[in-house]
């Protein structure tokens, strides 16, 4: 872990939390990157609103893009590994979706990221299932950590979820520090109604950030 890296950026990153300043960090401390990954995208829209069928994929680009201006906003360096409603996995042909992950798999561990933070939306069979969860990556102690301040920032649903290990392949075969963030259900018309606002996609990605700045406070 880059403690002192940490450290550097976390000055500006508190200021960020209170909207004092946006200035990028130059004390001569390396830059922090964070890779915001957007799940799915073009052909895979992943899941889809149970009353309007909005697709996951742009609800999960429109929160990423939030949180990359939080990012930014305290001083990191961002990556994002998609910016458009496009796919990454080039022509659509057969094993296009395995083709997608390992896109997404070469831009996390080619930007030499400190963080990732990879942005999905849930489905469930029980339509009362809702609020986000946030999934770590197996045997890694630091992921459950941060998995751990961040599911604390987003438990202000009814509900209350722990962290829980995720066998994602975009945890599974990337080596920077990770998590996953499922932002809510969209098999719960509540969960789907407030993720249609600008508002509430904010108040998860400005959370979802905040735990990040936690974990490096007091966790790291
Ligand atoms: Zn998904």
């Amino acid at each position: 872990m880059k403690v002192f890296a940490w450290l550097g950026v976390i000055i500006f990153a508190l200021c960020s939390l209170i909207s004092c300043v946006s200035t990028p960090v130059s004390s001569g401390m390396e830059t922090l990157t964070v890779v915001i990954d957007a799940g799915h995208g073009g052909i895979d829209g992943g899941v889809s609103g149970v009353n309007t069928s909005v697709k996951e994929s742009d609800l999960n680009l429109e929160i990423s893009k939030k949180l990359k201006s939080y990012f930014l906003s305290g001083g990191f360096n961002v990556v994002m590994t998609r910016e458009t409603s496009a796919g990454l996995y080039g022509g659509l042909s057969k094993g296009f979706k395995m083709r997608d992950m390992e896109k997404r798999r070469d831009i996390i561990n080619g930007a030499n990221a400190d963080l990732m933070i990879s942005v999905h939306l849930n489905f469930y069979s029980s339509p009362e299932r809702r609020g986000a969860q946030v999934f770590f990556r197996q045997d890694d102690q630091n992921s459950e950590e941060l998995a751990r301040y961040i599911q604390k920032q987003l438990n202000f649903t009814e509900r209350e979820y722990s962290p829980l290990m995720g066998d994602y392949y975009v945890l599974n075969q990337t080596n920077c520090l990770a998590v996953l963030c499922e932002c809510g259900f969209l098999s719960n018309p509540d969960d789907e109604r407030l993720l249609l606002t600008e508002e509430y996609r904010d108040k998860i990605a400005y959370r979802i950030y905040k735990g990040c700045i936690m974990y490096m406070l007091e966790g790291a």
